[in-house]
């Protein structure tokens, strides 16, 4: 049965890499994958494709009104089925046209059944103060969704809204969430961060990514991780997160944190860590 999955997080944050080496390892497993970039800089699949940029749904349309799905879809490692949805110029809002226009597009045509596939993975800006943020939530058109994060707090703070935003649509057949990808985890203090955000949101981390340098290696190659390098440590990490999210069957309503809320946890980590780091520091210091 076909999984619809959708990766969410602050810019930057790692969503696209991270995204690209799920759908690489689960195609290596063996499953039919298609990853869907719903960024307007329509760079999702680039490294899936030897760092090419595709034409997106949207410029495609604009060109010309009875495009095919096929025109947009390009293969990618593996067979890996890519498409690029793109987004209005910038300082233009689309809400979510982009990705609405596309889905429906592959919908019409019947794509998703006639390429027999087991994974749609939706890469989404994560834009909050955007009316595109929630469509892949809202429109069900995912139904597990995830969200990338580092320890830092703009990008807590955009998982937050994520869970808000998932909060509010559950009721009307919204998608839920299958958990946090907790990236550029290096650190134990990052670790600790992203676990009590977790437990205080009654959400779970799926897997640990550390920061590597294997990833800007794969990256300057134009490929993700598993493809260049597929005996790294790196990799070992992917699958397991690939694994992970195939297996995964229930998701869940998050319990997002008020923004006050929000605020002093972030205040007393803030405490926190000082005093930690002043208590490191001491007995360096005296050496
Ligand atoms: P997003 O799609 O969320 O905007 P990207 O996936 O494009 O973010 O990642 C932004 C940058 O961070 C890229 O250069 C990418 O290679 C790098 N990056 C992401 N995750 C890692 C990681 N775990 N280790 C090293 N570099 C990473
Ligand atoms: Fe940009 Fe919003 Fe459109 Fe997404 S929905 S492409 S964030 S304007
Ligand atoms: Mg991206």
């Amino acid at each position: 049965k076909l999984k619809q999955i959708a990766i969410y997080g602050k810019g930057g944050i790692g969503k696209s890499t991270t995204t690209s080496n799920i759908s690489a390892a689960l195609s290596v497993a063996g499953y039919k994958v298609m990853q869907f970039g719903c960024d307007p800089k329509s760079d999702s699949t680039n490294t899936l494709r030897g760092g090419e940029y595709i034409p997106t749904v949207l410029d495609s349309l604009r060109d010309n009104h009875a495009v095919k799905a096929q025109d947009v879809i390009f293969q990618g490692f593996n067979g890996i089925y890519c498409v690029e949805a793109g987004g209005p110029a910038p300082g233009v809002g689309c809400a979510g046209r982009g990705i609405i226009t596309s889905v429906s597009l592959m919908k019409q045509q019947r794509v998703f059944e006639e390429l027999d596939l087991d994974f749609v993975i939706y890469d989404v800006l994560g834009d909050v103060v955007c009316g595109g943020f929630a469509v892949p939530v809202r429109e069900g058109i995912a139904e597990h969704v995830y969200t990338v994060t580092s320890a830092d707090f703009m990008a807590i703070y955009a998982a937050n809204n994520l869970f808000k935003g998932i909060h509010k649509y559950s009721q009307d057949g919204g998608a839920l969430l299958g958990g946090v990808i907790a990236n550029s985890i290096n650190a134990p203090y990052a670790k600790e961060i992203v676990d009590d955000f977790v437990s205080r949101t009654d959400t779970r981390v799926v897997e640990y990514v550390p920061r590597s340098l294997t990833v800007t290696q794969s990256e300057l190659q134009g490929k993700t991780t598993i493809e260049a390098a597929p005996d790294s440590e790196q990799a070992r990490v992917y699958r397991s997160l690939a694994q992970n999210i195939a297996e995964h069957t229930v998701s869940k309503v998050p319990a997002p944190l008020e923004t006050n809320e929000l605020r002093q946890w972030a205040a007393d980590w803030g405490k926190r860590l000082v005093q930690q780091d002043s208590g490191l520091a001491a007995p360096a210091a005296a050496g």
